[in-house]
Order: structure tokens, then C-alpha cells, then sequence
């Protein structure tokens, strides 16, 4: 018998369109190996909300695999040491992954290549990141060109079929009960929320897709309506790869319509990877060198409005709607994402950083490259960022975008408001219980404007 090949998983929790089962899946035996690593310095620890999804796909992997004749390995420590010692238990020859950009990942894959022969293959995300230049060779900053010149690389390759068989090592090493790992929470459990919006999975993946292609001719007159279904839920399923974008695209593509627009925001998922490969600390530093010298608030006052706003209690009833479903169901509506940012980090005058942790710790979907570019892009502080003087009136974003029953699904106090009160309800229709606003938009615009100003004017 041939000597086994590990494919070692991390956000590519698929069987189709897989290229590193694709590699070995006719070779011989394989030994699929998910590694939790907390104990790398540097590796950035999983948010609250992303281990509990990590449990479900990894449970869902484990079922797939096991109707292929095979099993998910699941071993904690750092890659490279359980690696090697899979491969040493075994006679393992080679292992087998998928390319990843964040830091750590790239970390990982270098002491992993220092002791095990390891080939890494392409296919999260429509080109390699990193591969997408300018004429002059140089990687891009700015999405609009980024996103002409990958779309002269589409279509990405059809995806591949999963394998029927995979083939089982003659026995099979150790693997952790994945319930000692502890990725769902107890005591409080929290997640009553995520279980009711979501199932983890490559087929609940499929099932979005595909209930999403009959919309995406749409896309673009329904995707900014927070109360709609206009968007395809997909984020955290492509986010820890249960399916591939080359999938999303061929499924999609030939909607018609404004499905344009929404290709353009999986080159937008893209995009931030390629800026990450440039600036691997992004979720840390800003880009712009003036956000070093920001006199962002700090102090007990700034921290209770902090507070305020991870609570969904700010008294802006659209930010109080987004924040609330962030909290319950691990993910909020893109427009509500950026009216949300925008307050901490104009209106409250709070350093971005809080709002990315924030997010990272709650979202699904939680994505180091797409959350750290959507909040420098946000904020102003990134290499292709709106402006930070532009500021946002979440009042009149609420309007504009017809939050009204967005507000009443998530702000249940405000429930009996008409739809003209309910985005800014006038004080004496305020219930009792729904806090006053904790700062007036016109003071918080001279307030940001003016501390911008500063550090702008101390360079
Ligand atoms: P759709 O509108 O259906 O878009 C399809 C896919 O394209 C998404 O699933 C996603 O993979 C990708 N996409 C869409 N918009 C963006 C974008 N602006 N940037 C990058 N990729 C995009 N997205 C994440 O996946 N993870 C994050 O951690 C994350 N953090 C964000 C933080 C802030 C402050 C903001 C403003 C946006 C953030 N986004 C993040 C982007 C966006 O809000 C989500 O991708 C989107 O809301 C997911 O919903 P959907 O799958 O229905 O998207």
C-alpha cells in the first residue's frame, strides 16, 4: 500500500472543488487533519461566534467524510509539532493543503514546509492573492483597477466534483473528541440566536447558493434594503470554505440582471486578501500615517459608550438594530455594518481597533482580511479608504434605506412607532427603557472633524 498523504484543513471545510483532495484522492490513502492552534504566540485566537461555527462544520466535514469511507483526524497544538507527529505515527509522506494569507497562516506553513514536504494548491479565492499586478509588476491598493484587472482572469477554472472514494489509511491515529474542545459556549450558552439563523455546512452552502441564484439578477436593487433578503447569506460559509468563490461564480454568472454588481463584492472578498499579503498587520495599524497622531476618546466615559454601542443602546435606533443582531445571530446586513462602524469611529470618536475586535469576537462570518480592510476603509485610516471627513448620518442612512421594519424586528421597544417616527423617534414618543441619544449628530461631526484636523495638522 502506498504511504498515506495528510490533507490539512483550516478554512476550506469542503470535499468539492477541494484541491488539495483533488491532488490525492486517487493517489492512495489520506488522512484528513483539522489542528486547533491556541498556543501559537502570534496566532490570532478564533472569535466567540466563529469557534461555534467551527464546531458544526468540523461535525459537518466529519459526516461527509464518513460516507466516503474516511474521518476527520482532530488533534489542538501547534500545526507544524502535530503534523509531524501524525506523519511520524503513520508514515505519512507528504501533506496536502490549501494555500491562506492571514499572518499566522503564513507563519504555519513555513515551519510546516521546514519539516514535512508540504504542497500547497490554490482555489479560496478567484485568483491567488498576491498574483493580481499592475503593468509595472506591482501588486494593486486600490480596488476599482484591482478589480478590472482580476476581471480580465474570469472566469475561474469550473469547479471540481467531490471524490467519491477517499481512500482510509491502514489504521487510523488518534483523534480528539471534537466535544472536549469546548468551541460551543456554556454557561451562559449564547448561541440560541446563531442556531436559529444558521447550519454549518458544505450542503447548507450548496442550499444558500442555489436559493440565492434565482435573486441575483436583483442584487442590485435589493442588496442596500437591511429588511429584505437581498444578499446571499453566504459569508460565513465561504469565510471558512464550504464553498469555493469559482462555485459561487459558475452558479451565478449567468443570472443576468445586476449579478455584476455582486460579482464585485466577491472581488471585493479578494481584494482584501491581496491587501493583507502587502500589510499583514492591517487588522493592527493603520495605513495612513496621521491615524498614529488620532486623539481617539479613551477614558470611563469613552469606555461606557463603547459599552453602549456593543449593546445596541446608543438611542440611534439603526445602530441599535445592527449592533442587537450582531449579538443574536452572529452577522449584520452590510449597510448596517458600515452606518455601524461609522458611528464608533466618527460619532463616538473610538479607536477603529475596538469595532474590528468587536466584530471579530461576534461576527460568523469574522475574517481577518475583510474585516480589517471594510473598517480602515470605514474609518479613512486604509490604503483605499472613504474619506474620513465624509461622515455618515445614520439618520438619514435609516431613511434612505428603509430600515424601518429592519428596526422593528431587532428594536422591539420601538416596535409600535410609525414608519415615519421609528428612525428617529421624537422625545416624547421615546418608550421608556430606549436610551436617549448619547451624542448629537452635529456635535459629534465638529468633535471628529476637529481631532482629525489635529492630527492631520501635526504632520
Ligand atoms: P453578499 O452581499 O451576498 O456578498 C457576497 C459575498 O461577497 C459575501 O458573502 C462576502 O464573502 C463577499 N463580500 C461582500 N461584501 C464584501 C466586502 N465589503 N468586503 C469583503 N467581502 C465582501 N465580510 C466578511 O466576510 N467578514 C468580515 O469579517 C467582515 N467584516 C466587515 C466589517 C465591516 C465594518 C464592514 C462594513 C463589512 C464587513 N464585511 C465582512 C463585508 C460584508 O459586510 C459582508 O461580507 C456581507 O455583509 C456578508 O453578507 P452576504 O454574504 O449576504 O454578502
Amino acid at each position: 500500500m502506498a504511504s498515506p498523504c495528510i490533507v490539512w484543513l483550516r478554512r476550506d471545510l469542503r470535499l468539492a472543488d477541494q484541491a488539495a483532495f483533488a491532488a490525492v484522492a486517487a493517489t492512495g490513502p489520506v488522512i484528513p487533519v483539522y489542528v486547533l492552534d491556541d498556543e501559537t504566540p502570534r496566532h490570532r485566537r478564533m472569535g466567540g461566534a466563529a469557534r461555534w461555527w467551527l464546531h458544526h462544520s468540523l461535525a459537518s466535514l466529519d459526516a461527509a467524510l464518513r460516507e466516503r469511507g474516511s474521518r476527520l483526524i482532530l488533534r489542538r497544538g501547534r500545526c507544524e509539532e502535530v503534523l509531524a507527529a501524525i506523519a511520524g505515527e503513520t508514515g505519512a509522506s507528504a501533506v496536502h493543503a490549501l494555500h491562506h494569507y492571514e499572518p499566522w497562516w503564513r507563519n504555519a506553513e513555513k515551519a510546516v514546509g521546514k519539516r514535512l514536504a508540504l504542497h500547497l494548491h490554490h482555489g479560496n479565492y478567484l485568483a491567488p492573492p498576491g498574483t493580481v499586478l499592475t503593468g509595472a509588476g506591482t501588486p494593486y491598493r486600490i480596488f476599482t483597477p484591482f478589480w478590472r484587472a482580476l476581471g480580465e482572469l474570469m472566469p475561474p477554472l469550473a469547479p471540481l466534483p467531490a471524490p467519491a472514494r477517499i481512500m482510509p489509511p491502514a489504521a487510523w491515529p488518534a483523534s480528539e473528541p471534537l466535544a472536549d474542545w469546548a468551541l460551543l459556549p456554556r454557561a451562559p450558552d449564547w448561541a440560541g440566536g446563531l442556531r436559529a439563523a444558521w447550519r454549518p455546512g458544505e450542503d447548507e452552502a450548496r442550499a444558500r447558493l442555489e436559493a440565492f441564484a434565482g435573486k441575483a439578477a436583483r442584487y442590485e436593487a435589493t442588496r442596500n434594503l437591511p429588511a429584505g433578503d437581498g444578499t446571499s447569506l453566504l459569508s460565513p460559509h465561504l469565510h471558512f470554505g464550504e464553498v469555493s468563490p469559482a462555485q459561487v461564480w459558475h452558479a451565478v454568472a449567468g443570472a443576468g440582471g445586476s449579478v455584476g454588481t455582486f460579482l464585485g463584492e466577491l472581488g471585493w472578498r479578494d481584494y482584501a486578501q491581496n491587501v493583507i499579503v502587502q500589510f499583514p498587520e492591517y487588522g493592527a495599524r493603520a495605513a495612513r500615517p496621521e491615524f498614529a497622531d488620532l486623539a481617539w476618546r479613551t477614558g470611563p466615559a469613552a469606555e461606557a459608550d463603547l459599552r453602549a454601542w456593543r449593546r445596541g443602546r446608543t438611542g440611534y435606533p439603526i445602530v441599535d438594530a445592527g449592533m442587537r443582531q450582531l449579538w443574536a445571530t452572529g452577522w449584520m446586513h452590510n449597510r448596517v455594518r458600515m452606518i455601524a462602524a461609522s458611528f464608533l469611529v466618527k460619532h463616538l470618536l473610538i479607536d477603529w481597533r475596538e469595532g474590528e475586535q468587536w466584530f471579530w469576537d461576534t461576527l460568523v462570518d469574522a475574517d481577518y482580511g475583510s474585516n480589517a480592510v471594510n473598517w480602515q476603509w470605514v474609518a479613512g485610516s486604509g490604503v483605499d479608504a472613504n474619506m474620513f471627513v465624509r461622515i455618515m448620518a445614520p439618520l438619514v442612512q435609516s431613511e434612505k434605506f428603509d430600515a424601518a421594519g429592519y428596526i422593528r424586528a431587532w428594536v422591539p421597544e420601538l416596535a409600535g412607532l410609525s414608519d415615519s417616527e421609528i428612525h428617529d423617534p421624537p422625545d416624547h414618543r421615546r418608550p421608556r427603557g430606549y436610551p436617549a441619544r448619547i451624542i448629537e449628530h452635529r456635535a459629534a461631526r465638529e468633535r471628529a472633524l476637529a481631532a482629525h484636523g489635529a492630527a492631520k495638522g501635526a504632520r
